[in-house]
């Protein structure tokens, strides 16, 4: 199998009937890199910063930062780097930060909330993001957005620290882009005003399965009870592709789902064209969308997710459907 997923590295990532999917990976330190081109990625949908942070025992410094995300980018030979902005708090701990016991962490004090309490803390690092892309593209995402304002003034900081570089004679990103992870169901009631100002958004499926369904996702005793790939969840993620697509807003969806093949299957039948993953799902992902017709799935599991359709259970039908493939 590895072998053959191998030979697959750089074949074209193209649906049986010519549909173009673009398979990212997901990454977080150095030494993931490599893996770029062992795997034939396109580039790196999801960089999770947090990761330099939870291996430090007191928090990196601007420059130390800054000497991280020039590896990255000097590594990355050009693919595209999507940086996410600190995602600590919650199940992620900093052994250095002093926070108090929440009840319910994964809906406590993490992740941006904290970054705009500590605007201190994420325009150091913003400032670092910008000193390491300068002359080149950057990417930066935003997590656990809930209202758009929240990205307004995420923003703020980056256009704050701009205005700053360039005073000082500091040399800059030659563009910016910036999004936001939709990964907090309060997003779905905001998708146009949201598409209106991102630059691009990333479906964090992992939490935001958690938050739709209110079910843990560490927690092994619910984990398993509801499925990503029932009517709800699909009608959900369907709804934001078709938005980011009528808004000309690329979208890519980097949570678990997109490396399992059967969901990424799913994915595709949807509308999603750009998938995020860890590298070692790449290849099983590759192999399974280039016998894929997109087109007759995608109507068949349109249909079946249709209220009052007879029979809902669309993992069956997936796996039936793959099994003919
Ligand atoms: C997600 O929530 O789906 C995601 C990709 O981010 P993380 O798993 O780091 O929370
Ligand atoms: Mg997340």
């Amino acid at each position: 199998r590895q072998a053959q997923y191998r030979r697959l590295r750089n074949k074209p990532s193209v649906t049986k009937d010519g549909v173009e999917v673009a398979l990212q990976m997901n990454a977080g330190l150095l030494v993931d890199l490599p893996h770029l081109e062992e795997a034939g990625a396109a580039g790196i949908g999801l960089f999770r910063t947090e990761l330099q942070f939870m291996v430090a025992s007191s928090f990196p410094r601007m420059r130390d930062q800054q000497a991280q995300y020039t590896q990255i980018l000097d590594a990355s030979g050009g693919k595209p780097v999507t940086f996410r902005s600190l995602d600590i708090g919650g199940d992620k701990v900093l052994p250095y930060l002093r926070s108090i016991l929440e009840e319910n962490p994964a809906m406590g004090w993490r992740a941006l909330r904290l970054g705009l309490d500590r605007p201190g803390l994420l325009r150091t690092q913003i400032r670092a993001l910008l000193h390491a892309a300068a002359g080149r593209d950057l990417k930066l995402m935003f997590p656990m957005v809930v209202e758009v304002d929240e990205f307004l003034q995420a923003r703020g900081l980056v256009e704050k620290e701009l205005k700053h570089l360039r005073r000082h004679g500091h040399p800059v990103p030659e563009t910016i882009r910036l999004g936001v992870m939709v990964e907090v169901p309060s997003l779905l009631f905001q998708l146009e005003e949201l598409l209106g100002h991102v630059d691009f958004i990333s479906v964090g499926s992992n939490d935001l399965f958690q938050f739709f369904c209110a079910v843990d996702r560490g927690n092994t005793r619910v984990a398993d009870r509801f499925d990503p790939l029932s009517p709800p969840f699909l009608r959900a993620l369907k709804q934001i592709v078709d938005a980011a697509d009528k808004a000309h807003v690329p979208v890519t969806l980097c949570g678990e789902m997109a490396g399992n093949p059967l969901a990424a299957m799913a994915l595709i039948g949807l509308g999603y064209r750009n998938l995020s993953m860890s590298p070692a799902s790449l290849g099983p992902v590759k192999a399974m969308l280039r016998t894929l017709d997109a087109g007759r799935l995608s109507a068949r599991l349109l249909s079946r997710m249709e209220p009052g359709h007879r029979d809902s259970d669309i993992r069956a039908f997936l796996t039936r459907f793959a099994e003919e493939m």
